[in-house]
């Protein structure tokens, strides 16, 4: 009998489907790419013809331009040469997938980035049993252990409030991080406007499009500093120290991202308030999903493989390592 998924080869530049001669999330440009979310480490243009959800394909839309696609809703069956697809949310960020491929008889789950706490901009992850399940690492150590998301949000608050003749800057990926701390902010009853940095709009205009109520926002660039005091304002990570936060009165630095576990990487970016906020599965959560799907074999993508692996194997599930390159893990 054949080795358990001799039908998928991983290559540096992505996972290989032979049956269907189509890749996922290629790091390089291909004929067919079947793509699982619109983070750019994921989802890169020059594609002949794309894979995803309608909420990725409006994503890589803005990005490159448009794209020859085709959309799969959530849970839709396609076959793709001699394999059946299906999309299945990964609670990650709008529009994020789970590829799910069936051929012979055997069943392949590609995770792509997921996480299982609830996220209100997006679904659930749907835990689909498999024989091979391909997950993410990207907080693959028992030291990232998320803190709950409602108190994170609380001391983001507590903050804002103790001092309002300042602003809190909220550094937060464009694509997900952004929309999510907005709506958990609305979710605690903060119902006052919220501030963007300009290049968060296009994803925050997206996000409405797709039904996602943001409440009401606006943009930093006709706004005085007496304005902004008191008010929360969002913009990526890279804005945080440019000059372009000089207009912001007296801003408290804040950041949200599951990396603001480790000190360093807080202090790195001059950041005050660093808020564990992340959408990636942290440790528990990892070893949790494994548990529930009890895959055959588990195959570990980008992130800090060795620990889960060797998690996996005291398991009694055989695990491995893919060695892709191209993933990067700052989208959290
Ligand atoms: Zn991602």
């Amino acid at each position: 009998m054949a080795r358990l998924g001799s039908w998928i080869e991983s290559h540096p530049e992505g996972i290989y489907v032979r049956p269907a001669d189509a890749w996922i999330d290629p790091s390089q440009p291909k004929a067919k790419a079947l793509v699982t979310h619109g983070h750019a480490d994921h989802a890169r243009g020059g594609h002949g013809a794309v894979l995803a959800t309608p909420e990725t394909l409006a994503i890589m839309e803005i990005r490159y331009g448009p794209q020859s696609g085709q959309g799969i809703a959530y849970d839709e069956q396609t076959r793709v040469g001699e394999v059946d697809v299906r999309f299945v949310p990964a609670g990650h960020v709008l529009g994020s997938a789970q590829i799910v491929l069936e051929h012979k008889g055997e069943r392949v789950v590609v995770s792509g980035d997921y996480k299982r706490r609830p996220d209100p901009t997006c679904p659930c992850f749907v835990p689909v049993p498999c024989d091979i399940f391909i997950t993410e690492a990207t907080f693959g150590l028992p030291v990232f252990r998320h803190p709950d998301t409602g108190s994170e949000i609380d001391r983001l608050l507590h903050r804002l409030h103790s001092d309002p003749s300042r602003c809190v800057l909220v550094g937060a990926y464009a694509l997900g991080k952004a929309q999510r701390i907005i709506t958990e902010l609305r979710g605690r009853g903060h119902d006052a406007p919220i501030y963007f940095h300009g290049a968060i709009e296009r994803l925050n205009q997206l996000y409405e499009s797709f039904g996602i109520d943001l409440g009401e926002l606006r943009h930093t660039g006709g706004a005085s500093k007496v304005e902004m005091a008191g008010h929360v304002v969002i913009a990526p990570p890279g804005a945080l120290n440019d000059r372009w936060s000089r207009r912001l009165p007296d801003p408290v630095t804040a950041m949200a991202s599951g990396w603001m576990r480790i000190r360093q990487r807080a202090r790195q970016r001059n950041v005050e308030l660093p808020l564990i906020i992340s959408d990636h599965a942290d440790w528990d959560e990892l070893t949790m999903t494994i548990r529930e799907l009890a895959p055959t074999e588990v195959w570990i993508t980008h992130g800090r493989e060795e620990a889960l692996k060797h998690w996996c194997l005291t398991h009694q599930i055989k695990a491995s390592e893919l060695n892709l390159v191209g993933y990067e893990d700052e989208d959290d």
